[in-house]
């Protein structure tokens, strides 16, 4: 007998009554800063190509030729025989480009946290988080088996107690650089201290920093100025680099460690190829004259102070992460509707993505909006949620 089902459908209705019930809209166009869904044109806030690249001619044109030239798949994990010139160009590019020794690529940066963890720190070890973390360093910390303490958001005196405490032989701390729901940026500079302090490894993912952040997009550690050699950096190519992938940087032995250790490396298909190419390609495009990052960051201070003029009380947020905390479920996903009918697809997001209470709208800006967007979106705010 079937006793899965009903279980699940008591769930599923479940999550329809507490409005939490999910699902997936289908985009009709490419992703973009204007979208069709459901047959209508939207000025899209929802995703995170930031920078407008996901579409943008010089990453179809490098992702092309590298199909050309390489192939739709690398045909085999990286240590068997999918690791292809590409994928070595592009960790190259990719080291120099965030001013660290080396990179190592990654399926995924989901991929690439939970490998990096389960590779540093096993059952004998502790992991420190940020309770705001994305999900996959939780992940990442769960399956290591190591002991897991998170602490308060930001909470830097918490953080110096626990590992005070903590006799652990291998410890690493794990953190969001810029926290993928609020915008706000990791205490990195007290953080990596206390690391040093301690002897603990600082795992800093800077998914919604790169690009954005730092001189010419180069990501948080630029930005605050910070090296170490305890630091793992992890960069995702799926948000303002616009296409899918990660890498993580650091000393030349933890990058030959997770080579040798990070599972979900050893046991996962490379890359295609054509996804390290775009990758190179977004690198060489921030460096260059034609980079999208002033437009960004003109963008987000436009629309700052067109939701300042508007009365609409966004979080503190200097990345391209704008939340507008509104409550319960209802209110959040009501407003998302509302503005939906106004022309703008604009994410609610609830538990247990965020903490109960604070479910919001989830603002992205990019490079590729139109000022008249930026002030247009600002007045329906100030309509949706008030
Ligand atoms: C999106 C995201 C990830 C996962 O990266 P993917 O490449 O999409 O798997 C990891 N960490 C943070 C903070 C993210 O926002």
């Amino acid at each position: 007998m079937d006793t899965a089902a009903p279980t699940l459908a008591a769930g599923l209705e479940a999550l329809a009554r507490d409005g939490l019930l999910r699902r997936r809209r289908v985009l009709e166009t490419a992703q973009g800063s204007r979208v069709v869904v459901d047959g209508r044109s939207l000025a899209n806030f929802s995703s995170n190509d930031y920078l407008g690249l996901a579409n943008h001619p010089a990453l179809r044109k490098a992702a092309k030729a590298a199909i050309d030239a390489y192939g739709v798949g690398a045909g085999a994990s990286p240590l068997v025989s999918g690791h292809l010139a590409p994928h070595a160009a592009a960790e190259a590019r990719f080291a120099a480009f965030a001013g660290l020794p080396r990179a190592v690529l990654f399926p995924s940066g989901y991929a690439a946290n939970l490998g990096a963890i389960v590779a540093l720190v096993d059952r004998h070890g502790e992991v420190f988080g940020d309770r705001l973390n994305h999900a996959c360093l939780h992940d990442g910390a769960r399956l290591s088996q190591a002991r897991y303490t998170r602490y308060p958001h930001g909470d830097v005196a918490a953080l110096s107690r626990a590992l005070e405490a903590s006799t652990a032989a291998v410890k690493l701390v794990a953190t969001d650089a810029v926290f993928s729901m609020d915008g706000d940026v990791a205490p990195l500079e007290a953080t990596l201290a206390l690391c040093e302090r301690h002897g603990a490894w600082l795992l800093v993912d800077d998914a919604h920093g790169i690009g954005v952040l730092g001189a010419q997009g180069r990501g948080t550690l630029d930005h605050l100025r910070l090296r170490s050699p305890r630091i793992l950096y992890m960069a995702t190519l799926g948000k303002a680099l616009g296409g899918y992938g990660a890498f993580v940087a650091g000393e030349p032995d933890a990058m030959d460690w997770l080579v040798n250790r990070a599972r979900t490396l050893i046991y996962s298909t490379a890359l295609p190829p054509m996804a390290a190419a775009a990758a190179t390609a977004a690198l060489a495009l921030l460096e260059g004259a034609d980079s999208p990052l002033p437009a960004l960051l003109a963008n987000i201070a436009a629309f700052r102070a067109a939701c300042r003029d508007a009365g609409v009380a966004l979080g503190e947020s200097a990345t391209a992460i704008q939340p507008l905390v509104l409550g319960t479920p209802e209110r959040a996903v009501s407003a998302s509707l509302a503005l939906q009918e106004a022309g703008f697809l604009v994410p609610a997001i609830r538990p247990p993505t965020v903490p109960p209470g604070t479910s919001r709208l989830r603002i992205s800006i990019s490079a590729a909006h139109e000022p008249r967007d930026l002030l247009a979106l600002a007045a329906a705010l100030a309509k949706a949620s008030a």
